[in-house]
C-alpha cells in the first residue's frame, strides 16, 4: 500500500487544483448571467479585479447560511461580487453599493438587469467614505447590515473598518477582499515591484496583524482568490 507522507496541510500549491475545483464545483454551478458578466469582464484590461467565481460562490453561501438581508457593497468594477449578493439576498433583499466609476458597472449592468435583480440594488456613484458619514449621520441605520464586503481602495480599509462595525449589526461580517496580496504579505518587500504594490503589500502586513489583534471582532483569514479575511461583530 502507498504511504506516501502528506507533508503540507496548506492549499492551492498548483495551478492544477485551482482549475480542479473551478471546473469540478464552480463553474457547473455557476448562475448564467453570473457567467456571462464574468465572460463579459475576461477582455478587460483590468479583468484580474473581478472576484473570482470560487469566491462569489462562497460569499453566495456565506450570505444564505446568515440570512443576510441587508448589505454594502465597496467597490463594484463590473459587478462580479454584486451580483453574487444580489443573486444570494431574498427578494426583499437590499444592497447598497458603491464605487466612483461607472463605465466599469456599466459592462456588467445588462446581466444584472436580465437576472432581474434590480430591486434589491442601489448603485451610489461615490467614493466610499463620504457614503458611510453620511449614512451614519443620519443615525438611522446604525447596526442594521448583516454584511459587507470590502474590495476598493486597499489603503483605506482601516476607516471603512471603523465606520463599518458601527454599520453592520452585531453578528454581522466584514469581508475584506485581496488581503493575501498576491502572497506578498509573507514575503520580503521585493525592491524590483511597483510602488504601488509594495506600498499596498506593507499595508496588508499592518492591517493583517490589526484585525488579528482588534478585540472587536472574530477573525478568519481564508485562503481564497487573493485571500478574503472575514470578521465577525461581537459587540
Ligand atoms: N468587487 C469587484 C471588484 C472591485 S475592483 C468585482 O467583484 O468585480 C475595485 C473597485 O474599487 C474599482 O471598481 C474602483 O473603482 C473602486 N474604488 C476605488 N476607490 C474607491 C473608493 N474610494 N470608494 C469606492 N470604490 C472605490
Ligand atoms: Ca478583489
Amino acid at each position: 500500500m502507498a504511504n506516501k507522507k502528506l507533508e503540507r496541510k496548506n492549499l492551492l500549491c498548483t495551478d492544477a487544483l485551482h482549475e480542479y475545483i473551478l471546473e469540478t464545483t464552480v463553474y457547473p454551478r455557476e448562475h448564467e448571467f453570473l457567467k456571462a458578466l464574468r465572460e463579459a469582464t475576461q477582455n478587460h484590461p483590468m479583468s484580474l479585479m473581478g472576484t473570482p467565481p470560487e469566491e462569489g460562490q462562497l460569499l453566495m453561501i456565506l450570505l444564505k447560511i446568515m440570512n443576510a438581508k441587508k448589505t454594502i457593497e465597496i467597490g463594484v468594477f463590473t459587478g462580479y461580487s454584486f451580483l453574487c449578493t444580489a443573486l444570494a439576498l431574498p427578494n426583499d433583499g437590499k444592497i447598497i453599493a458603491i464605487d466612483p466609476d461607472t463605465e466599469n458597472y456599466e459592462i456588467g449592468l445588462p446581466y444584472i438587469q436580465k437576472a432581474g435583480v434590480e430591486n434589491k440594488i442601489n448603485f451610489i456613484q461615490s467614493e466610499a467614505l463620504p457614503v458611510l458619514d453620511r449614512i451614519l449621520q443620519e443615525g438611522k441605520e446604525e447596526g442594521s447590515f448583516d454584511f459587507a464586503f470590502v474590495d476598493a481602495d486597499k489603503t483605506n480599509y482601516g476607516e471603512y473598518h471603523e465606520r463599518l462595525l458601527k454599520l453592520v449589526k452585531v453578528g454581522g461580517i466584514i469581508g475584506y477582499d485581496n488581503t493575501l496580496w498576491f502572497g506578498l504579505v509573507a514575503a520580503l518587500e521585493d525592491p524590483d515591484h511597483h510602488e504601488i504594490l509594495r506600498e499596498i503589500r506593507n499595508f496588508f502586513v499592518k492591517f493583517n496583524k490589526f484585525l488579528a489583534s482588534d478585540s472587536r471582532i472574530e477573525v478568519s483569514q481564508i485562503c481564497i482568490g487573493d485571500g478574503l479575511t472575514l470578521c465577525r461583530r461581537l459587540f
